[in-house]
């Protein structure tokens, strides 16, 4: 069994889907690892790093390649560059495959079995393999980093003897993984936080963090969320009410950070160009949508402008520049899954097509595309293997294929999930898990870490907050409740403690 990790060709991409640590699990695992010399470079891991953990280094993709059953990767590599791997080698990564259904096309004719790891369900078991999670975690994080880093001021309130200086103002806009991250790190920072979202749920979490929460909360905001828990597409009438509660808000902050999403639609625009020119010059807005289209009406994708002396950052892989620690949680998150799909006493890969996690998110298998979402796309010219599944959409028109390409790889689905689960793709009617997979998925997250352990005593996603919880949320040090940042690559499970009330100012909006 090889296993193969290659250095990223995505302009500006220094992440690597591998690490020492995960290399030597791999190795212990029964695997014989090759990773392609420099992979690591820009997170800061040398190929001696990796040859110490067991890897052998090579000097090029071809010969990292050469007979690998699995191919690690960040980006969705071309079909040519692995077309070297043995046939129907697994390539798993972020394979991003919205808008690049050719791509798609090609690494099936390649032979290549591509797994999307952006298509993990968002159950209990996967929450170590969400790379979803563990990136937006440090998104949101950078977002407050990128923001002080041009703010030109500081953010907690300081009472000098020169006198007294108000902390910085922060509202973010979208209050998912990201956001939350945003929120805690930001008041970390001394900032006064406040925040809003269109799902309900995202109230009490903000304000668990010390934030203040500002929504329209009418009777389409208490219906505003999936059963997976992501937001809904909001209707005109509410997105002007909401609009115009945020500008008046967004007048007095110093610093915006956006992070608002849909899953499978371009970002919801909730900056426009008048509420940026109400801001002060010096004000800072971060707008972490930018690869989908951007939350704010100015932002340029990659670049840092400024508009009537507000700076606009809109980088769009912000979990791409704090590199090494999204290498080491997205490793591990490779590192979770690849474990489930191999025989650990036999040392061999052993795939079971049935488990719903391997089904979510394979695209690619047998030469066809059978993913339920683009095998209907594709004319690969053969006939596709995909079931006839009633809970497929419909297969996208020209235009919506041309908007999507802005579309990162997710989607999710109204169609209810089983109580304390949340999806992010549509749920596979297939048969569950044998228990011998389920023994196979617990060693995996006995591998990860201790951190592994804390997220199994995490609550369920959906459960209702205890009494026990609402009397701690009411309490001097308040715990993150978001189960999402209970997940083991979160890092938000610490005591986040109010500010001191003299040091509150008056006005907090
Ligand atoms: P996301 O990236 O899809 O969107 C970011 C945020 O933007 C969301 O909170 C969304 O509600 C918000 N948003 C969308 N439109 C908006 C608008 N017009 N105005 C303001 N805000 C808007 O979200 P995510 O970070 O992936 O999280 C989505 C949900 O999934 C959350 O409830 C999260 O707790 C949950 N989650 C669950 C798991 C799990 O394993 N069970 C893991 C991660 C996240």
């Amino acid at each position: 069994m090889k296993i193969a990790v290659l250095r990223e060709r995505f302009a500006g991409e220094n992440r690597v889907a591998a690490t020492p640590e995960t290399v030597g699990k791999l190795v212990a695992l029964g695997a014989a690892v090759t990773v392609e010399a420099g992979a690591g470079a820009g997170s800061r891991i040398t190929d001696a790093d990796y040859a110490a953990a067991g890897a052998s280094i090579m000097p090029a993709a071809e010969a990292t390649l050469a007979g690998a059953n699995i191919i690690l990767s960040v980006r969705r590599p071309q079909a040519a560059l692995v077309a070297g791997a043995a046939s129907g080698a697994l390539l798993i990564g972020a394979l991003d495959p919205y808008g690049n259904e050719g791509e798609l096309a090609a690494l099936a004719q390649a032979g290549i079995t591509a797994m999307s790891m952006e298509f993990m369900p968002r159950i209990t078991r996967a929450q170590v393999m969400d790379i979803l999670s563990s990136q937006a975690n440090l998104a949101g994080y950078q977002s407050v980093i990128e923001a002080a880093a041009v703010f030109q001021r500081a953010f907690p309130m300081m009472m000098t003897a020169a006198g007294t200086v108000r902390p910085a103002k922060v509202f973010v806009m979208g209050a998912g993984v990201a956001g939350l991250q945003a929120i805690a790190t930001a008041k970390r920072l001394g900032a006064v936080v406040s925040a809003t979202d269109v799902r309900p749920a995202a109230k009490e979490q903000v304000e668990s963090l010390g934030g203040k929460f500002i929504a329209v909360e009418d009777d389409e905001f208490k219906q505003a969320e999936t059963a997976g828990g992501y937001a809904k597409q909001m209707s005109a009438e509410y997105q002007a009410k909401q609009a115009e509660l945020t500008a008046q808000h967004i007048a007095k902050q110093d610093i915006v950070i956006t992070t608002a999403l849909i899953p499978g639609r371009p970002a919801p625009r909730l900056i426009t160009r008048a509420m940026v020119e109400s801001m002060a010059a010096g004000s800072v807005i971060v707008d972490l949508a930018a690869e989908r289209g951007g939350n704010v009406e100015l932002t340029q994708p990659d670049q840092v402008i400024e508009h009537n002396g507000v700076r606009i950052v809109g980088y769009t892989n912000v979990q791409g520049r704090i590199p090494t620690t999204a290498s080491q949680l997205y490793a591990r998150n490779l590192l979770a899954f690849v474990t489930t799909l191999i025989d650990a006493k036999a040392k061999t890969l052993a795939v079971n097509w049935d488990d719903e996690l391997v089904k979510a998110v394979t695209l690619t298998r047998d030469g066809h595309v059978v993913h339920p979402h683009f095998a209907a796309a594709i004319p690969t010219g053969e006939p596709s293997l995909a079931p006839s599944d009633p809970t497929v959409p419909p297969k996208p028109s020209r235009r919506t294929i041309a908007r999507k390409a802005q579309v990162p790889a997710m989607a999710d689905t109204p169609k209810k999930a089983a109580p304390g689960v949340e999806q992010s793709v549509p749920a596979s009617a297939g048969p569950q898990p044998t228990p011998a997979k389920r023994a196979a998925t617990k060693k995996a997250a006995a591998l990860i870490n201790a951190a592994a352990a804390a997220k199994a005593a995490a609550p369920k996603p959906s459960a209702p907050l205890g009494s026990d919880q609402l009397a701690a949320a009411k309490t001097r040090t308040r715990r993150v409740i978001n189960p999402a940042m209970l997940a083991p690559d979160a890092t938000l499970g610490q005591p986040v403690r109010r500010p001191r009330k003299p040091a509150a100012p008056k006005d907090n909006t």
